[in-house]
């Protein structure tokens, strides 16, 4: 099989960190950050990303970039458009003038969390706020290219790398006899090294079968809130022996309401991923065991 040439962009967030090492088996990954020398990988500068793509000829572009800041993305609502959609489309564009394929991550916020049935692909889409909309956007932008593409919209990600909800619920239940937190915002939490490997296997696919693609949601499986997620970390933290101060009953479970945030969340951001786990042959791991994994690792590596 020829080698193929991916274009990662993005090397650096949660999920691009993860793709590094995903990708590489499968060929020759040039991974590129916002503020690269050789190559220009900054979505504000729509000029010097075609140049790239133009240089760099890949055969598969995928790309981790996003304007993820959501309560920021309020209020600077050019900007998040420019990073989540206006780029995106214009790279979805050269990927068709190429015959490349494009992999592109979105979210569960392009609904509006009305109900409590797992949104499935064909679904009617509603953001309620600037982040959804946007990344909204950029789907529209890519399917209309006319593009070969995977849009894998996503929810809740953690990564080993960087802060995460976890790595915050651990610290507060250190530092705090008491905690509050959100229990009507129902997702699943998704590890960025699920994401990163089922890319993986998609771009596999992609290489075998020229005619794949499309929009398909990708999740861990099963279904918390806030509040269930934050419990099965401190109480896994408990059990491995971390010098927990908050005790069980004192992790309060409480309505998004009690935190006023500028951008508005859904409630439910439950994500039905029937339609990949069909295709594919593939079965998504409850969220459990990634948060799991990523606290053993986490803990030891503070023992
Ligand atoms: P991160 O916030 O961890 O990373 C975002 C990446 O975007 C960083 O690598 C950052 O690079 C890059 N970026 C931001 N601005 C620019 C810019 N102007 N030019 C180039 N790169 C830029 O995001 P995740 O890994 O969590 O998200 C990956 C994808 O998943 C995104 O499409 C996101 O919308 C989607 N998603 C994420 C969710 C989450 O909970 N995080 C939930 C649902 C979907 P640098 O550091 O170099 O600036």
């Amino acid at each position: 099989m020829k080698s193929i040439k991916i274009l990662l962009f993005g090397k650096n967030g949660q999920v691009g960190w993860e793709l590094q090492r995903s990708l590489a088996p499968l060929g020759n990954v040039l991974a590129l950050h916002s503020s690269g020398a050789d190559f220009c990988g900054d979505f504000t500068n729509a000029d010097g990303i075609i140049k790239t793509i133009r240089a760099i000829m890949p055969d598969v572009i995928v790309s981790a970039v996003a304007h993820t800041a959501v309560d920021k993305a309020q209020s600077e609502p050019e900007l998040a458009r420019l990073i989540n959609a206006i780029t995106p489309t214009l790279i979805a564009d050269e990927a068709k003038k190429l015959g490349a394929c494009l992999v592109h991550y979105s979210t569960d916020y392009v609904f509006d969390g009305s109900g409590n049935q797992a949104w499935t692909e064909t679904d009617a889409t509603a953001p309620l706020n600037v982040y959804g909309a946007t990344k909204l956007e950029g789907e529209a932008g890519i399917i209309a290219s006319g593009c070969r593409h995977f849009i894998l919209r996503t929810s809740w990600v953690y990564g080993a790398r960087g802060a995460n909800f976890a790595k915050t619920m651990l610290r507060l239940a250190k530092e705090q006899a008491v905690l509050r937190v959100i229990d009507d915002q129902i997702g699943a939490p998704t590890g960025a090294d699920l994401i990163a490997d089922v890319t993986a296997h998609l771009v596999y696919k992609l290489s075998q079968q020229r005619d794949t693609g499309g929009l398909y949601h990708l999740t861990a499986s099963g279904e918390t809130s806030w509040h269930g997620y934050a419990r099965h970390v401190i109480d896994f933290a408990r059990e491995a022996g971390a010098e927990i101060k908050v005790s069980e009953n004192s992790i309060h479970a409480v309505p998004s309401s009690t935190f006023l945030t500028p951008a508005q969340r859904p409630l439910n951001s439950r994500l039905d991923t029937s339609k990949l786990q069909r295709d594919f042959g593939l079965t998504l791991p409850a969220w459990q065991s990634g948060v799991t994994r990523m606290l053993t690792e986490l803990l030891a590596s503070h023992n």
